[in-house]
């Protein structure tokens, strides 16, 4: 079944996660072969399981720390978000990279601490442009698979390939370049973890993708989802992506 989830980052107080919630909700009603997860920012996530209840709809962290608890300010652990109705997590995301300097080995802590957590994650890798130009996007993604999953049973993983070129930049990869860098991804689960790892692993492209854009993309062999930034923030923008013509 394929998963869409919506990032929020930074955006949206208590009062507002309700207001897109409520509106929410009707418009995904009949949707039934679609998993719908949302990543709301932490203090927003006890009343989106509130508002959720019952719906089918997933919740999900933005980022998790790899302690359990302690000394740690600012800090969040997978028990706490279990706490809050939690079944996933993001790791790894660009902007925890480039802004608060996550490494893959950092982000192989974490990924540890959620699976051991009890946590499903979505691991977000992918290049940069300046990657990309000088032909090191599959050297890239190769190491960022190899560091963040080192040691980590992939049965509990998602990987969302987002291309750091098309964040929040309007520049959606092609499809036949979505699709391009997720044979490669699954590939390098068959390297790494055998055949019915890759078979089964689902992989979400993110970067500006739209209404508009996501019936092609999901047409693709091996894109089995989308992790969805600006335009998860609006009820009619994401149950028109979570609706999408197959
Ligand atoms: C993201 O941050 O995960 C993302 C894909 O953002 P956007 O859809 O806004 O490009």
């Amino acid at each position: 079944m394929p998963l869409i989830a919506a990032n929020w980052k930074m955006h949206k107080t208590t009062r507002e996660t309700r207001d897109f919630i409520t509106e929410f909700i009707p418009l995904v009603k009949d949707v039934a072969d679609v998993e719908i997860v949302i990543a709301p920012p932490f203090t927003s996530l006890a009343v989106a399981a509130k508002f959720l209840k019952g719906t089918g709809i997933k919740l999900s962290g933005q980022d998790v720390y790899w302690e359990e608890k302690g000394a740690f300010t600012g800090e969040i652990s997978p028990p706490m978000l279990r706490d809050v109705e939690c079944t996933y997590v993001l790791v790894g995301h660009s902007e925890r990279r480039r802004y608060f300097g996550e490494t893959d080995e950092t982000t192989n802590r974490k990924i540890k601490a959620a699976r051991a957590g009890g946590l499903t994650v979505i691991f977000c890798i992918g290049e940069t442009l300046e990657e990309r130009e000088s032909g090191r996007t599959f050297e890239v993604l190769k190491r960022q698979i190899a560091g963040g999953l080192a040691g980590v049973d992939p049965s509990g993983i998602v990987v969302a390939y987002e291309p750091v070129w098309a964040i929040g930049t309007g520049k959606t990869a092609t499809p036949e370049q979505a699709q391009e860098a997720h044979r490669f991804i699954r590939d390098e689960f068959r390297n790494l973890f055998g055949d019915s790892s890759a078979d089964q692993v689902r992989i979400l492209y993110g970067g500006s993708v739209k209404p508009e854009n996501i019936s092609e993309l999901m047409s693709k062999d091996d894109i089995d989802g989308g992790l969805i930034g600006g335009a998860g923030l609006e009820a009619d923008s994401f149950s028109d992506i979570v609706k999408f013509k197959k």
